[in-house]
C-alpha cells in the first residue's frame, strides 16, 4: 500500500462522508483497505479529523505488518523463533503479548475438548495449507498423517512462565491461525481508540469485530454469507464490542478424487471434516469468536452446542454437508433474513496472498 494511495481513497471517503447527515461537522467516515494476514483486511471507521485518519492509518498498516510476521509460523518473525526453540528443546522468551495469547490459546483448546489445537503445525504443514497455491495437491498417506500426529504433541505440552515459555515437547509447531486473526483485530480496535476512534469496523476476509457505531447512529449490519452460492444467509447487528467470526470449507481447499479437503482439520483424525461447510459465531472477545468459530467446525452435529456452551459462546450459526442451517437460540433471535439492501457483507472470500 503506498501512501499515495491511501490519501486518494480518504479523500474519496471524505466526498462520501459530506453527503451524509453528521452531528460534528469534523467527523468524516474513514474506508481502506489493506492486503495483509493473507486476506483483505477493511477497516471502516468514524475519525474526528484527517490527522486523526491519516495518523491511525499508517499505525494500523504497521500493526498489521508486524502481525503477519510474528504471529504467522511460515514468516521469519516472533512465532517461527519460538518455533525453532521448541524444536532445539530451548526457553524462549517472547513478547507479553505472546504469551497472553499463548495463554488464552492453551485454554481454549482446553475448554473446545481438543477441537481448537495450536500445535497443529506439522499437520497443516503435511497436508500444505501453509502454501498460497493449493492446485494439483495430494493428500498425505495414512501413514503420514499418523507419524505426523504422534510426533507433534499438544498445546497443553508447553510452559509459560511468565514470558518465558519451552515446550515439553520439540516435536510440537504452533500455528495460531485459527486465534491470531481475532487478536489482531481486537489489538487494531483497541489501537485506533488511542487515535480518538471509538467507532470502527475491522473485517479480515469475512472475519470481524466493531466497536461504536457508525455514522447516523445505528448499529453496524453485517451479512453472513452462503457458503455454497453467491448471496448471504442473512443479516445480523452487532452492538459496541462484538465480534462475529465464520470458519468454512470454501476458504482453502482442492479437490481430490470428489473429496472437498479443506484446511479446517480434525486434530483426532489428522484430516478435514465432511460433516460441516461454514460456522459463524458472535461474541465480544475476538480471539475466543475466532477459536470457537474453528472449534465448532471441526466438532460436528453431536457436540457443537457443548462445545459452544463450554467455550463460553452462544450466539452460533452452523451449515452442515447437505446445506441445512442450525442455529442456537441467541443466533435465531439476531438473525434477519438475507435481503439486498446491506451494508457489509461479511465473508467474502477474497482469499489472497499478499
Ligand atoms: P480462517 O483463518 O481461514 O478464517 P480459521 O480461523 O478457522 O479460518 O483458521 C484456520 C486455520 O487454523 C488453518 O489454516 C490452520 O492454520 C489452523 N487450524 C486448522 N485446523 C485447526 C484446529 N483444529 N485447531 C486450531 N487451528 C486449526
Ligand atoms: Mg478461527
Amino acid at each position: 500500500m503506498t501512501r499515495a494511495s491511501t490519501r486518494l481513497s480518504l479523500a474519496a471517503c471524505c466526498l462520501l462522508a459530506a453527503g451524509c447527515a453528521q452531528p460534528d461537522p469534523d467527523e468524516e467516515l474513514v474506508e481502506q483497505r489493506f492486503l495483509a494476514m493473507g486476506t483483505w483486511v477493511d477497516l471502516t471507521f468514524v475519525s474526528p479529523d484527517s490527522d486523526a485518519s491519516n495518523a491511525a492509518l499508517r499505525d494500523v498498516e504497521s500493526e498489521l505488518r508486524r502481525f503477519e510476521r510474528d504471529f504467522y509460523p511460515w514468516a521469519d518473525g516472533e512465532l517461527a523463533t519460538l518455533n525453532s526453540a521448541i524444536a532445539e528443546g530451548r526457553e524462549m522468551s517472547v513478547s507479553v503479548e505472546m504469551a497472553g495469547l499463548l495463554t488464552q490459546a492453551r485454554e481454549l483448546s482446553s475448554a473446545s475438548g481438543g477441537l481448537f489445537e495450536p500445535g497443529l503445525g506439522k499437520l497443516v504443514e503435511l497436508w500444505g495449507f501453509h502454501m498460497p497455491a493449493l492446485e494439483a495437491r495430494q493428500p498425505p498417506s495414512a501413514q503420514a498423517i499418523q507419524t505426523t500426529l504422534e510426533d507433534s504433541g499438544r498445546i497443553d505440552a508447553l510452559v509459560i512462565d511468565g514470558r518465558s515459555v519451552r515446550s515439553q515437547r520439540r516435536g510440537l509447531m504452533l500455528d495460531l491461525g485459527g486465534i491470531a486473526k481475532g487478536a489482531a483485530i481486537d489489538w487494531l480496535l483497541a489501537r485506533l481508540e488511542t487515535h480518538g476512534i471509538d467507532s470502527a469496523l475491522v473485517n479480515a476476509g469475512g472475519d470481524l469485530a466493531v466497536t461504536g457505531q457508525p455514522l447516523g447512529g445505528r448499529p453496524w449490519r453485517v451479512g453472513i454469507r452462503d457458503p455454497r452460492a453467491d448471496g448471504l444467509l442473512g443479516i445480523i447487528e452487532l452492538a459496541d464490542g462484538e465480534a462475529a467470526f465464520t470458519s468454512g470449507d470454501y476458504e482453502r481447499f482442492f479437490e481430490h478424487d470428489g473429496q472437498h479437503l479443506h484446511h479446517l482439520l480434525d486434530p483426532g483424525t489428522g484430516r478435514p471434516v465432511a460433516h460441516t461447510r461454514a460456522v459463524t459465531v458472535v461474541g465480544t472477545d475476538p480471539a475466543r469468536a475466532d477459536a470457537a468459530a474453528t472449534a465448532l467446525f471441526v466438532a460436528g452435529p453431536d457436540r457443537w452446542r457443548t462445545i459452544a456452551s463450554r467455550i463460553g459462546i452462544d450466539a452460533v450459526l452452523r451449515v452442515d454437508a447437505s446445506g441445512e442451517i442450525e442455529l442456537t437460540p441467541a443466533m435465531a433471535a439476531r438473525l434477519e433474513v438475507a435481503d439486498a439492501d446491506h451494508d457489509i457483507i461479511m465473508g467474502s472470500g477474497q482469499e489472497t496472498t499478499p
